[in-house]
């Protein structure tokens, strides 16, 4: 597939990439850490989005998740607000376009991979790496299940898979890292038939913002949603209508999280070196509270089974014993009987 002007701007390829970046880094809870100046993302123009819902195919195709309950192709879905989930690492959803009547409005959801991740800072384990090319990625096998990361993100995003017994994770969008890093472009973006998303540069993609904002005014509102929220995020958004009106949180601020994290716990130093201590043993309680009420579960399930035990033994009794007694009586009913004939046939004799 020949890649649009449009939709890839400003990129490289796949040798060149590697070479610019060299080795990602964790993420740093580091007040000066601003963000990789040559990272890459997606602008999504909701202006441009007619609510096919062909990104979420194109992510479900390339990440390999299972069908959806209600197919792509089905529209219907977009009458109700949906989440991100273990199984889908991007949604669309509608709404009424107040700012123009003409037509509803989209918002595409995903991860935003924010230059400072709050998910990350949370992470006692370091679970997730924000990469040089500029997405957030998580490694599952040092992962402890604790689920911090989805209570820490701001934009509600990372998912646990409950139903998985055995391994569960936390899943959401990568910004399709291993194909960014190939040169190929997110599943999303390559999906989409509309300029709707536009991979590049982050910081062209804010020049191309701010340039649609000034040639059509009366068209986007005068915001670039995550050139500064919650210190930048390389997902960024162009819109026609208020970001509160499509559901997005206007009230985060521009201060990252971990700066936000610091500052919390910058006033007492001791929690600080203590802080994964406490995580770790608030973990181990959580995983002990499991434990225990798995035990108790199973004793419970264990006493039930001996009550239910117990009253069929005894039902078992009650019925034998009855059944002996009406034998008892059949048997003394049927002698009696005999012994009746008996007397009948003497009489019959003697007479
Ligand atoms: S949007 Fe949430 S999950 Fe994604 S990088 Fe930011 S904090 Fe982490
Ligand atoms: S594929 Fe493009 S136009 Fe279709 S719903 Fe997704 S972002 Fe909008």
């Amino acid at each position: 597939m020949s890649i649009s002007r449009r939709k890839f701007i400003g990129w490289m390829s796949a040798a060149g990439l590697g070479a610019t970046f060299g080795k990602s880094a964790h993420a740093a809870a580091n007040k000066q850490f601003k963000g990789y100046p040559d990272s890459v993302g997606v602008l999504f123009d909701n202006v441009l989005c007619i609510g096919c819902r062909n990104c979420e195919a194109g992510c479900n195709k390339v990440n390999e998740l299972p069908p959806p309950s209600q197919p792509f192709d089905d529209l219907s879905v977009l009458a109700k607000k949906r989440r991100t989930s273990s199984k889908a690492y991007t949604v669309v959803n509608r709404y009424e376009n107040t700012h123009s009547k003409k037509s509803p409005i989209f918002r595409k959801i995903q991860c935003n991979h924010c230059l400072e991740p709050a998910c990350a800072s949370a992470c006692f384990v370091r679970a997730f790496t924000k990469t040089k090319e500029g997405a957030v990625v998580y490694d599952a096998s040092v992962c402890v299940g604790c689920r911090y990361c989805m209570i820490a993100c701001p934009f509600e995003i990372p998912a646990y898979e409950y139903d998985e017994p055995l391994t569960p994770r936390i899943r959401k969008c990568t910004m399709c890292h291993p194909r960014v890093i190939e040169g190929k472009l997110p599943g999303c973006v390559e999906a989409c038939p509309t300029e709707s998303l536009t991979f590049g540069k982050r910081k062209d993609l804010i020049n191309i913002a701010r340039e649609r904002i000034k040639k059509f005014p009366d068209r986007y509102v005068d915001h670039i949603y995550g050139e500064h929220e919650m210190g930048g995020t390389n997902w960024l958004y162009l819109s026609g209508a208020p970001y509160k009106e499509i559901g997005m949180r206007e009230d985060l601020g521009t201060v990252p999280a971990p700066e936000l994290t610091a500052g919390v716990l910058g006033a007492v130093p001791i929690v600080v070196g203590l802080w994964p201590v406490l995580l770790t043993g608030v973990y181990a309680m959580t995983k002990r509270k499991e434990q225990i009420a798995q035990k108790e579960k199973e004793q419970a399930v264990f006493h039930a089974l001996q009550k239910a035990d117990a009253a069929a033994q005894l039902k078992l009794s009650e019925a034998l014993t009855k059944a002996q007694k009406e034998k008892e009586v059949a048997i003394q009913k049927e002698v009696k009987k005999a012994l009746a004939e008996v007397q009948k046939v003497q009489k019959e004799e003697g007479s």
